[in-house]
């Protein structure tokens, strides 16, 4: 349910709503605007009706239901776009269009010191690079763990660049999180509902990917088991589904981009080089992604493409992401936004 606050309704009278809806047994999540507070009560849709009263008390206007299923990630209660801020200047969903580079795995600390320095020159804002990785096979190299987030931090030391890295279990929430400036939660985990909560605990930005085979609607309802636990720096990753077309990896789905800007109140990154599965397809959909209107973007980049570890079929070499990274300004620049 919404309660609409009067304009101008008392601190003291927001406060006393805000009481009762916990005294219902639902979490109030204000919205405080220019103009007036709306104040979101979440929690178990059985005896929502329960909440209608609320209409009687002081400074209320009226009682709404939420008529969408994710009711925080939608746009009934909250109109403006989030701004997720990482650090002084990177932030999800402004003008800027933060872009986020670098290998799939964390090979070793010359590599990810190697790859930061070269993603840096071209203008990257942030480092991704994983710790532990999700492969088809058990046989496939798995990640360095503790030790891949240390060479991390190392190359975030050196360079200044964020942190974006994969997190896959619950146990190790808070290892991750006491290196990451953003945990990832990866396609193959978009429905591991107990991790989601466990990231929703944290007060620190979540990339949610999308799953490969999942709609854009239980992709919102994933990203509310987040919002529900009070960590509200969810953004989403379009990273491709699964189709029958064979000639890419997974077929890049910028229509989410579109449907997710009426739906959400969440930035959207588009990461075309997971979707691709080729480093030539990378840069024509990256500038896509922008001119769609993607609020960031994900893109592989290797020192060393060819000696990769993992994914060095998608990941772009240094010199290919300076010219992504130049038509990707071009577009920006062209649809009202800057990298
Ligand atoms: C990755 O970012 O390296 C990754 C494994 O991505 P996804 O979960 O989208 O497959
Ligand atoms: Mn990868």
């Amino acid at each position: 349910m919404i309660i609409v606050m009067q304009a101008g309704a008392a601190a003291r009278e927001i406060e006393e709503v805000q009481a009762e809806i916990r005294r219902l047994g639902y979490t109030p999540h204000p919205i405080y605007g220019v103009e007036r507070t709306v104040i979101g009560a979440i929690g178990d849709e059985r005896g929502k009706t329960r909440l209608q009263a609320l209409e009687a008390m002081a400074g209320v206007e009226r009682v709404i239901p939420i008529l969408k299923p994710y009711k925080l990630a939608g746009m009934e209660l909250r109109r403006e776009k989030s701004l997720i801020a990482v650090s002084a200047g990177v932030v999800f969903g402004g003008p800027k269009v933060p872009v986020i580079a670098g290998p799939c795995s964390v090979e070793s600390a010359e590599q990810i010191c190697a790859a930061a320095r070269a993603v840096k020159a071209a203008g990257a804002t942030l480092l991704r690079g994983g710790a532990y990785k999700p492969r088809t096979s058990p046989y496939s190299f798995q990640g360095w763990e503790e030790e891949g987030l240390k060479m991390l931090a190392a190359a975030r030391e050196e360079t200044g660049l964020p942190i974006v890295t994969e997190v896959m279990r619950e146990s190790a929430v808070e290892l991750v999180a006491r290196y990451a400036d953003i945990l990832q939660i990866g396609a193959r985990n978009m429905q591991n509902f107990d991790l989601l909560k466990a990231v929703g605990q944290l007060r620190k930005p979540v990339l949610l990917k999308r799953g490969l085979a999942n709609t854009i609607h239980e992709w919102l309802m994933s990203a509310e088991y987040i919002l529900a636990q009070g960590n509200m720096q969810v953004v989403l990753c379009e990273r491709g589904i699964r189709t029958f077309e064979t000639m890419t990896r997974h077929t890049l789905d910028l229509s989410a981009v579109s449907v997710l800007k009426r739906e959400s109140h969440l930035p959207v990154v588009v990461d075309p080089s997971h979707a691709a599965g080729r480093w030539e397809l990378v840069e024509d959909l990256a500038l896509a992604a922008v001119a769609a209107g993607a609020d960031g973007l994900m893109i592989e980049v290797h020192p060393r493409p060819q000696e990769a570890w993992s994914d060095g079929a998608q990941s772009l070499a240094p010199e290919r992401f300076v010219r992504l990274m130049d038509g990707v300004r071009r577009v920006a620049a062209a649809v009202g936004r800057e990298v």
